[in-house]
């Protein structure tokens, strides 16, 4: 267990059912959102981070002396300014920390008893939270060796009903398949991903070259985008023509993590605007990455406590997810993210 668990007391939830029945009581909740949020009670305020404010102890509220303003635990957070009870923020968190393949929007809906749009929104603000924006390169002298791959994602037009195919291609100018792009420290267990505009040479090469520590074992299939990369890394290279696996030389890391993402995408989030897709891969990122190992015995309850933690200091707006006005999310029809089917 991490030590974050241990703001929870000793009857802290390990399963979905207890950990909706935990939070559902209002006080609980809240008391372990400002646990979450500052650890040990320290309050301050998350607009001038002072500490000189009272608390309002039947609205849960605080008002701060220094910018004469109020606060609630949400301010500052991926919640802010969600109408939601901080119940149903805490099961959701829960779940998307947790379902290996995702929760749908209608899912959580369902299970929540809020509407679908919010459920949808709700979902997009927490994949924000589970983002990873660490900085450090892979590799190194601490890390590696490092796989790099790259993968296609989108529904194969030769597998489309001929009907639906040209619909398709109607709608969308035959829009290709959106790039990924991906490594792998094996060392550390982790990997990064994120969409490319495309797979050529100098794309490739700058995502490495950010991501990896020069001078780091670097293993790629023979695509030749990854020419030239002998000139930085050590790098060694398996021909998928040929063979999958040469020794240590191979990419099967990466390819276990794209089928992860790519079961997810067809099974659970099947309608996924290219636009969206990164979100879609940091949730499947923070799953991976903390998932259990026989060295990491990570929990539901870690990985829970994990995004609470990170909630804070991260804010994704509804127009800035999808370019419409706020007032939009009342309209059924916003945010269903229906657009592209994958
Ligand atoms: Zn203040």
């Amino acid at each position: 267990m991490c030590s974050k668990c241990t703001i929870l007391d000793v009857d802290a939830p390990e399963t979905l059912q207890s950990a909706i029945a935990f939070f559902s009581d209002p006080q609980r909740a809240f008391d372990a959102a400002v646990e979450f949020r500052w650890p040990g009670g320290n309050v301050t305020c998350p607009r001038c981070e002072q500490a000189k404010f009272s608390f309002i102890k039947t609205r849960r509220i605080w008002f701060c002396y220094v910018c004469k303003k109020q606060f609630t635990v949400k301010v500052g957070t991926v919640m802010e300014d969600s109408p939601l009870g901080l119940d149903k923020w805490m099961s959701a968190i829960w779940m998307l920390a947790n379902c290996k393949n995702g929760i749908s929007s209608y899912e959580l809906a369902k299970n929540l008893g809020i509407r679908q749009n919010s459920a949808w929104f709700m979902l997009h603000r927490i994949r924000e939270a589970m983002k990873d924006d660490s900085r450090f390169k892979f590799g190194g002298e601490a890390g590696g060796p490092v796989e790099s791959d790259e993968t296609f994602v989108g529904a194969d037009p030769r597998k489309m009903h001929a009907r639906r195919r040209e619909a398709r291609y109607k709608a969308l100018s035959a829009r290709p398949k959106t790039p990924v792009f991906g490594v792998l420290d094996r060392e550390l267990r982790q990997v990064r991903a994120r969409v490319v505009p495309n797979v050529k040479r100098e794309t490739l090469q700058n995502e490495i070259l950010n991501q990896v520590h020069r001078g780091s074992k670097v293993y790629t299939d023979c695509a030749v985008g990854y020419d030239h990369l002998r000139k930085e890394f050590v790098h060694e290279v398996v021909n998928h023509a040929k063979e999958y696996v040469n020794g240590q030389v191979h990419t099967q890391g990466l390819d276990n993590f794209w089928s992860l993402l790519k079961r997810t995408l067809r099974g659970t989030y099947v309608a996924v605007e290219p636009f969206h897709l990164d979100h879609y891969i940091d949730e499947q990122v923070f799953r991976y990455n903390n998932r259990a190992t026989k060295d990491n015995k990570l929990t539901d309850a870690d990985r829970f406590a994990l995004v609470m933690s990170q909630v804070a200091g991260k804010r994704l707006t509804y127009s800035e997810l999808t370019g419409k006005d706020t007032d939009s999310v009342c309209h059924p029809e916003a945010g269903t993210g229906q657009e592209e089917p994958f």
